[in-house]
């Protein structure tokens, strides 16, 4: 396919030697092509029909009022009824109502729906992923028959309560929320902060130290008739802006037993839950990265300066073709990462690396689609800025880039620097 130079005219330089060269426009320039090693060709074909459903959703329901929704702070509970038809609820999750697939179908849904908006894919890898997940490995018989099937047809929509005003990056060991048992009730005291869903979802999963064996344990809590539970919405964000975010209060809770996850003994069964999402925010930030690019190179195409399109000139390439790199690089990761969790070898460590590497190249490559569009690269409007401030959460949430960092090094070194 010519390129855009080949197509500049030669006669007005060849009639006038300082003249500049006249820039005519190729009748048609090639779509940006998001999957430039086509790692969607792997899937087998019905599950490409799914990934085709959600985008045509993300596409047609999500994408041309999105803008308007992250301006405003707000979350478009509009397109949950079409969400809903979608019949996506627990994709990767085996039984209990889920929707069932293989994990590289999930990744790829997860990556799909980040890439038209990143806070859509939080608010369903929160739900889908991070709430059933620890229902689904940590979830007696009896608590995953009795509640991933109507978070599965988001009927009931879930969060995921571990970090705490005080302690993010120390949960592991410095949790201070408690749970204190009396006879068949337990007794919940403390505070979450930053949790995605809470300020408007009906059920949290929340992790409390049990003051009786210091050990980390899970229990669900009904958000709406829970005597003493209360959210407030976390104010000011400036990414992520369409997730709603809650600071909950959990003053003499009183759960019953049989809403502690029967199978979660400590920390061990927390951080079980995180290995898996933690690589679902590897397909997240490379979905954020493909919309920064994709707009980008769309703008790059049509944005005219000195007489021709920007995406003509060398420099604008360069940013281009090292975004797509980014890309490409984390779409090969996350492909043999969904091979490894298939094969039952996925590691923390894995996971860590995944996340860390996938998020710091989608900062990297917002910015340089940022850059590519200028002026108008920070304005909501032009669809790049959002996935610009939305990266920075993406590096942060579900352990920064250090603690992934860490976890990889002491796997390494075989030397935890931990404190
Ligand atoms: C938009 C958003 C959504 C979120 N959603 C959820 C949710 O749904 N549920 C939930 O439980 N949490 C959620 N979080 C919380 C998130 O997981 C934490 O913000 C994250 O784990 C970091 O914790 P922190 O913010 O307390 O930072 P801190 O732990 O205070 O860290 C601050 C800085 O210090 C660095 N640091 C800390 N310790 C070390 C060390 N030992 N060595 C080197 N550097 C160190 C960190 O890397 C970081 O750069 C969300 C956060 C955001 C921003």
């Amino acid at each position: 396919m010519a390129s855009p130079t080949q197509e500049i005219t030669t006669s007005a330089a060849a009639s006038a030697p300082h003249a500049k060269p006249e820039f005519k426009k190729p009748a048609t320039l090639p779509p940006p092509n998001l999957d430039f090693y086509g790692l969607t060709e792997t899937l087998p074909a019905e599950e490409q029909e799914v990934l085709k459903q959600v985008r045509s959703f993300m596409e047609t329901k999500v994408q041309p009022i999105i803008t308007k929704y992250w301006v405003e702070d707000a979350f478009p509970f509009e397109i949950l009824p079409a969400l809903k038809e979608l019949n996506i609820g627990g994709v990767g999750l085996q039984g209990y109502g889920c929707r069932g697939g293989s994990g590289l179908l999930a990744g790829l849904v997860a990556m799909e729906m980040a890439r038209f908006d990143t806070s859509i894919a939080t608010f369903f890898g929160v739900h889908s992923g991070l709430a059933m997940s620890s229902i689904y490995f940590g979830g007696s018989e009896e608590q995953k028959q009795k509640w991933l099937p109507p978070m599965a047809r988001l009927e009931k929509i879930g969060c995921f309560g571990l970090t705490e005003p005080l302690v993010g990056s120390g949960a592991s060991g410095g949790l201070t929320t408690t749970a204190k048992r009396e006879g068949d009730t337990w007794i919940i005291n403390g505070e979450k902060k930053w949790i995605g869903n809470a300020p408007w979802c009906d059920i949290s999963v929340i992790w409390a130290r049990d003051l009786a064996d210091n050990q980390v344990k899970g229990f669900i809590l009904e958000n709406k008739t829970t005597p003493g539970f209360s959210v407030e919405k976390i104010q000011n964000k400036m990414a992520l802006k369409v997730v709603q975010n809650g600071h909950i209060t959990m003053e003499n809770c009183r759960v019953p037993e049989e809403n502690r996850l029967q199978e979660d003994k400590s920390f061990r069964d927390t951080a079980k839950v995180l290995r898996g999402t933690r690589y679902f925010v590897s397909w997240e930030a490379t979905g954020c990265a493909m919309g920064a690019y994709e707009n980008a190179l769309k703008y790059a195409q049509e944005r005219l300066q000195f007489g021709r399109p920007i995406g003509s000139f060398q420099l604008i390439q360069d940013l281009l073709a090292k975004m797509l790199g980014n890309i490409t690089a984390s779409q090969c990761l996350v492909g043999r990462m969904a091979q490894l969790e298939a094969e039952g070898k996925m590691t923390d460590a894995h996971a860590a690396l995944s996340k860390a590497f996938c998020t710091s190249k989608c900062r990297e490559t917002v910015a340089w689609a940022r850059e590519v569009c200028g002026g108008n690269g920070i304005a909501a409007d032009y669809n790049v800025g959002r996935f610009f401030a939305d990266a920075e959460a993406l590096y942060t949430y579900e352990g920064t880039y250090q603690m992934q960092n860490l976890i990889v090094g002491k796997a390494i070194t075989g030397l935890s620097a931990f404190l």
